[in-house]
């Protein structure tokens, strides 16, 4: 299958297409550089070209256009993603859902939404009702609800709501395929799984409809303490108070808040470790007497009523991803790791990882909620020196027990549970019979036996000049 760029292109010329070669390498990456082994793989890729479709007919009129010119098509929401999900391994298309970015249904509980709506106009639009999404990921700013829903995972919400691919944090998505007459698709309930989290390998989001919480206007708040497991069980227990709300419960290992946190660290000392939190108001009052519980833990910054000269901005800014974005800006030797701490031996967990791995590791916890359980995300920050001893403290911790989701890899598997989901590779041999939707990011398609025994290398991938 040799594509025909040239013809492709013509076919979709009266669409908006990019041609400006700067803007095409732009919208050909995403944030995959926050891992040196993936920056040292991709770096290279661009698109050939970039289309902007403007509605479902025009997404329609771009998958069967390629497909008949056998084009590969990766679709792009922000380009926020950070396990270079967004990246045309093979050139071809990109095509950008920028701007169909329409809210257009509100109800009370449920929004219906076009993929490349900002989370944060989608939160501006919900909150004239009421109403707030019940989780977004820290990239809240810039990022779209398709690429959320396509490529993350959580983020601040969930811990009170669990992670997206819980029952119920999705209720509908409609799906195009990409078919010599392409389908529309509505999907609920099982069949959610088949796209949500597939990284547009299988099929593109056309629309979304997801469920709704009442809106707050939640108090941020940092909190310090002395000593790290103290923080960790503060964040953990505040999860578990059954009548206090909280949108957000960050735990990071000192010294982050005084080397990476600029505005906090005038606030603090090198050995202060800190929690972020995001509290409903008309909790405050269970909160102050919670932490006044709790001497091991000093409140420094609460947005409701603060002193200080330079406000710290979104406390959920320091959260999730943010927490390696600001750690990179300081020091561009520092990447990360995706951990599960699952319930119950998450305390221990974290405690062991960090008995063996502090300083070279360090800690960040975002509290998570799975199957009713408070347990912890860890974002942790890594000094890096080798991919060997990369790969040796990844292997470390999975023999400990702690899961690792690894932000090194690229394809669906490797970044997961590194085994096949069966449900996206099914309906991929039926959405996408050519393989063209975003190539390269789903081993189970291109090699059934892989082994897992190493990373995996796209054969296809573009070869660097
Ligand atoms: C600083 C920082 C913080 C972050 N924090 C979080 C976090 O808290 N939680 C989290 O989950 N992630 C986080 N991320 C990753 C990323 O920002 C989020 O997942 C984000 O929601 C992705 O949205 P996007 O519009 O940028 O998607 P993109 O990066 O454009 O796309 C993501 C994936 O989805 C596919 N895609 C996009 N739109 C569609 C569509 N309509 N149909 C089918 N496939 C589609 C793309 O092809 C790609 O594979 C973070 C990243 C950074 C850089």
């Amino acid at each position: 299958m040799t594509p025909n760029i040239t013809a492709a292109k013509a076919a979709l010329s009266h669409l908006e297409i990019e041609e400006k070669d700067t803007a095409i390498r732009a919208k050909s990456r995403d944030f995959f550089w926050y891992s040196p082994v993936l920056k040292d793989r991709l770096d290279h890729i661009v698109a050939d070209f970039v289309v902007s479709p403007r509605t479902e007919a025009e997404v329609i009129e771009v998958l069967k256009v390629c497909y008949a010119h056998d084009v590969p098509v990766t679709t792009r929401g922000a380009g926020t993603g950070n396990y270079g999900q967004a990246m045309p391994l093979s050139g071809g298309c990109v095509m950008h859902l920028t701007h169909m970015n329409a809210v257009k249904e509100i109800h009370p509980g449920r929004v219906i939404v076009e993929p490349g709506c900002l989370l944060k106009d989608l939160d501006a639009a919900c909150n004239e009702t009421g109403q707030e999404i019940r989780m977004f990921s820290s990239t809240w700013a810039t990022a779209t609800i398709g690429g959320f829903i396509a490529g993350g995972s959580g983020g601040v919400g969930s811990c009170t709501w669990g992670s997206l691919r819980d029952l119920g944090n999705i209720i509908r998505l409609r799906v195009v395929t990409m078919e010599e007459e392409p389908r529309i698709l509505d999907f609920r309930g099982e069949e959610l799984a088949r796209v949500s989290h597939a990284y547009g390998t299988n099929g593109i989001i056309t629309q979304v409809e997801i469920p709704l919480a009442p809106a707050y206007d939640w108090v941020e708040m940092f909190v310090a303490c002395d000593d790290f497991m103290d923080a960790a069980r503060f964040a953990e227990e505040l999860a578990n108070e059954d009548g206090i709300l909280i949108k957000l419960a960050s735990v990071f290992e000192a010294p982050t808040a005084k080397d990476y946190f600029q505005r906090v660290a005038p606030h603090v000392d090198d050995g202060t470790h800190l929690i972020a939190l995001m509290v409903a108001p008309q909790s405050m009052d269970g909160f102050l007497t919670f932490l006044a519980r709790r001497p091991v833990a000093r409140l420094i910054y609460r947005s409701d009523d603060n002193d200080w000269p330079r406000t710290p901005g979104a406390v959920f800014e320091y959260g999730w991803n943010h927490t390696t974005l600001r750690a990179l800006k300081v020091d561009p030797s520092i990447t990360y790791l995706q951990v599960r701490y699952g319930f119950p031996d998450h305390l221990k967990l974290v405690e062991q990882m960090r008995d063996q791995f502090s300083p070279e590791v360090l800690q960040h916890l975002e509290v998570l909620r799975e199957n009713g359980k408070v347990m912890f995300a860890g974002l942790s920050l890594v000094k890096f020196t080798t991919e060997d001893r990369l790969d040796e403290i990844i292997k470390l911790h999975e023999d400990a027990g702690a899961m690792i989701f690894n932000p090194h890899r690229y394809t669906l598997e490797e970044g997961g549970r590194q085994t096949v989901d069966d449900r996206q590779l099914q309906f991929k041999k039926e959405a996408d019979p050519k393989g063209l939707l975003n190539p390269g990011k789903m081993i189970a398609w291109d090699d059934p036996d892989w082994a897992y025994d190493q990373m995996y290398s796209y054969p296809k991938i573009q070869a660097a000049e």
